[in-house]
């Protein structure tokens, strides 16, 4: 029989740890009842340096319930690497893993789909939303674009599906040997190759609480996702530099044939156009470059992603 493991990063969760508890915890004893997964399979709830009482609430849950354990991060890793600190935890002790966050927007209903297709033989399977209905638009738009510039950047990945998915033991073997730091899971999990397949639901509102993800950590995790995966923006500055090098080509000829007709201009506006311009193309690509650089530097420096306070497990 398989083991399963649901794994929910939490960070400052303690409104809805209850609720989410309940639920998943009847879903885990429900798959048990139909003989689909071990006994002893469980949730371990990873607690990401919350400063509220979301460590406490794992707690009590762990000596409530069997079916939890939990993990605790010393310090706030963000959403991503907490979510691998759980996984590899789990890896050890699990032959299925499911990703899910604590706020129960994604429907733990299709669990139990998600685990029908793992006994199809699909190595991973993406939890997909049908409908962002209850998002808010702006969240729906810039999430949107966000799908968009991926795809034009070129970088591979299932469209509205967040981090809520089944993994293979052998898919997190796999995963395990991706040591970068700057992490985007959507982005590496394609990669890994094995078959995949997806499961659709309707995403819900928050339980309670609000979002941990405000407008500043969505842009940076945009921006990593696109930076970390593709080198497309380089090649887009090499082209606009060499456009606006043939520009000037035509602009020098122009410039010269007026100054042998006579036609001497005064010719101090287009110069300082032309200087802002430049200055500010120049600019915009030493940013751009930094920024890869500034990866490289993280990179190379090979620090540890997360560290493990505590393991709490039955
Ligand atoms: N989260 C985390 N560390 C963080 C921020 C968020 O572990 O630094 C968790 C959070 O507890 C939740 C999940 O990541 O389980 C997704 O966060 P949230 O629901 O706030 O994001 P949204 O659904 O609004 O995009
Ligand atoms: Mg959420």
């Amino acid at each position: 029989m398989n083991r399963l493991a649901i794994v929910v990063p939490c960070y400052n969760e303690e409104e809805v740890l209850d609720e989410t508890m309940r639920q998943l915890i009847h879903v885990l004893e429900e798959l048990i009842l139909k003989e689909k997964i071990a006994k002893d399979s469980y949730i371990l709830f990873v607690n990401d340096g919350s400063r509220d009482k979301t460590w406490e609430k794992i707690e009590e849950g762990y000596r409530k319930s069997s079916y939890v354990n939990g993990l605790k991060l010393a310090g706030n890793v963000g959403h991503q690497n907490a979510l691998v600190a759980g996984l590899m935890a789990a890896k050890e002790m699990c032959d299925i893993c499911i990703s899910i966050d604590a706020d129960l927007q994604d429907d733990v209903l299709v669990i139990e789909n998600m685990v029908d297709k793992y006994k199809e033989g699909f190595d991973i399977v993406y939890g997909v939303r049908s409908a962002r209905t209850t998002d808010t638009f702006f969240k729906r738009t810039t999430a949107l674009g966000f799908y968009k510039v991926m795809k034009i950047m070129g970088i591979r990945s299932v469209y509205n599906h967040a981090d809520y998915r089944l993994m293979s033991k052998r898919a997190l073997e796999h995963l395990e040997k991706y040591k970068e730091r700057n992490l985007f899971l959507r982005g590496i999990i394609p990669l890994i190759g094995y078959e995949t397949a997806c499961v659709y639901y309707e995403r819900k509102v928050r339980l309670a609480g609000e979002s941990k993800y405000p407008l500043k950590k969505m842009l940076a995790f945009a921006f990593d996702g696109i930076t970390s995966f593709s080198i497309k923006p380089m090649m887009f500055i090499m082209v606009l530099g060499m456009a606006i090098a043939i520009i000037t080509v035509i602009a020098a000829i122009y410039a010269f044939s007026s100054y042998a007709y006579g036609r001497v201009v005064q010719g101090w506006t287009s110069l300082m156009l032309s200087l802002w311009f430049i200055g500010g193309m120049v600019l915009f690509s030493l940013g751009l470059i930094g920024q890869y650089i500034g990866k490289i530097y993280i990179e190379v420096k090979e620090r540890p992603r997360y560290n493990i306070e505590k393991l709490l497990v039955h």
